[in-house]
């Protein structure tokens, strides 16, 4: 099942061909005759958090049953005999987004090997920002690699501990780790689940009838009916057997970072985050963005899906109608989301079509989450005026992008984004619009936790905005270049 990697390639743990491909979503069962069943559904709810390949480890009392493939959750469990296959009453599960031109499926996830004690699966969502740097070690000491996954490197630093216990070795593991983690594993007796000590991906903690579920959003919970309990707290693993569940928080303690951009982006609307609905977090930001850009405007629209809250909230701050300017297909083929420039050209047009009638002759405001490329911005600019609009004020409710996440979402490098390159007015003048604004940090925190950023101490992990990056970014060498492909080039020299 495990391919082993090109002997031409770099092997870099969190770059794939260059580009960090680690957005995921996991899901962990115990004490369930369902387990598989459930994981899959879990995963449908997660599949937002990675389209490209799943996967469900089980085990049986006996034996592991491994899974995965490439393609979407309906496509690889849809199949019955497949999770008749799948047997037992623990299970883990991944969803991955990983990259076009090499999904391969020794990436994909949940990982499994052989230890001496016994079989270990495991599953990731987060980037570690010193995997090279371990994986060197423990290459040069004799490990083997099969992945270019991040993840990898646990498997091996679990092997190689001096620990006695699964879990002194599993927490001997987290000891060495830099970066982010929301973990999910599966031994013969055990589910464990761990979060790194800031807290920067997502990981909470639910429960159906006696079975306890770990897994990345609380929307998972609801698809399979069970109950949210709490977040996994940052630095707490969680140990789950036959006699209940443990929490131990063996890891020093460190100021909670949670990734703001989930708040943003990524996470789905429906979840709640600590404590917070992300809809409701995604209309106040949308409010905030009002408050500190309003133009006078006839008519707020969402870019859909992902801009819909904030243009709800914005529109409601205003007093301005929120309609839908630009409706979106639902049935675009994955090969027109793949991160390919030509293609993904494409995909702006396929993906949204405007709604002349409701634009016609109107000054309209239109609300998106982010500007990443500027690819969505600049199609859809040109789509709104041609719809017959008489302006177009862009509202992102996000700040300008100007750095890349090492912390496990997908953003390109940072020459690709376009707030790296550009002031906001000279990105108003790329995408075409008659203005454009961002929410300010401060606002986006305001909206998210009711307080401006702290600057000595700030809430929240918001690299991708302010370059302040929470960890040291071990990996890149001198920490002076951040580019992910210059660090390519270093390690092709090497
Ligand atoms: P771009 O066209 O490159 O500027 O991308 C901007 C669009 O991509 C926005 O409308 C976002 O909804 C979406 N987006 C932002 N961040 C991500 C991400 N990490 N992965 C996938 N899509 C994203």
């Amino acid at each position: 099942m495990i391919n082993s990697p090109p002997v031409d390639q770099p092997v870099i743990p969190w770059l794939d061909n260059g580009r960090p491909r680690e957005e995921c979503g996991v899901f962990a069962i115990h004490g369930n005759q369902d387990a598989a069943a459930l994981s899959a559904l879990g995963l449908h709810a997660l599949q937002h958090r990675g389209q490209e390949a799943a996967g469900i480890v089980s085990f049986d009392g006996h034996h592991f049953h491994p899974h995965r493939d490439l393609g979407q959750v309906g496509d690889i469990f849809g199949d019955p005999s497949v999770i008749e296959r799948l047997k037992g009453e623990a299970a883990i599960g991944h969803v991955r987004y990983s990259t076009s031109g090499d999904p391969a499926l020794r990436n994909v996830q949940p990982l499994y090997a052989d230890f001496h004690f016994g079989g270990l699966a495991l599953a990731h969502n987060g980037n570690l920002t010193n995997a090279r740097t371990l994986r060197q070690e423990l290459v040069s000491r004799g490990a083997l690699f099969q992945s270019t996954s991040d993840t990898e490197v646990f498997q091996h630093l679990i092997a190689t501990s001096a620990g006695g216990r699964l879990i002194d070795r599993f927490t001997d593991a987290l000891s060495q780790v830099e970066g982010a983690y929301s973990l999910v594993a599966l031994s013969r007796r055990k589910v464990i689940a761990a979060r790194d000590p800031l807290g920067v991906r997502p990981l909470s903690l639910g429960r159906l009838g006696s079975s306890w579920i770990v897994t990345s959003e609380s929307c998972a919970f609801d698809i399979i009916g069970a109950d949210f309990v709490r977040d996994v707290d940052p630095g707490e693993v969680i140990v789950i057997d036959d006699n209940g569940l443990e929490s131990i928080k063996p890891l020093p303690k460190m100021k909670q970072r949670f990734c703001i951009f989930e708040y943003v982006y990524f996470a789905r609307p429906d979840s709640l985050i600590e404590d917070r609905n992300v809809y409701e977090v995604r209309k106040r930001i949308g409010a905030e963005l009002a408050r500190e850009s309003h133009i006078a405007a006839d008519m707020v629209i969402p870019v859909p899906d992902s801009g819909v809250p904030a243009a709800i909230g914005y529109a409601g701050e205003v007093g301005l109608p929120f309609e839908l300017g630009l409706i979106r297909n639902h049935y675009v083929g994955r090969t027109f989301i793949e991160p390919r420039d030509e293609i993904r050209h494409l995909g702006v047009k396929l993906k949204h079509n405007a709604n002349r009638e409701q634009l016609m002759g109107k000054r309209v405001v239109m609300v998106d989450d982010s500007i990443v490329r500027g690819t969505t911005a600049k199609k859809i600019v040109e789509m709104v005026r041609q719809a017959g609009a008489k302006e177009v004020h862009l509202r992102i409710s996000s700040p300008p992008t100007t750095q890349s996440c090492f912390y496990g979402i997908d953003t390109p490098e940072r020459r690709e984004l376009l707030a790296a390159q550009h002031d906001v007015e000279g990105m108003r003048a790329l995408v075409g619009a008659d203005s454009l604004a961002f929410v300010s940090v401060d606002g986006l925190y305001k909206a998210v936790c009711g307080a401006a950023r702290d600057k000595a101490s700030p809430q929240f992990c918001d690299a991708c905005f302010t370059d302040e990056y929470p960890t040291s970014l071990t990996d890149l060498a001198d920490g002076t270049e951040k580019s992910q492909l210059s660090l390519l080039a270093e390690i092709g020299r090497r």
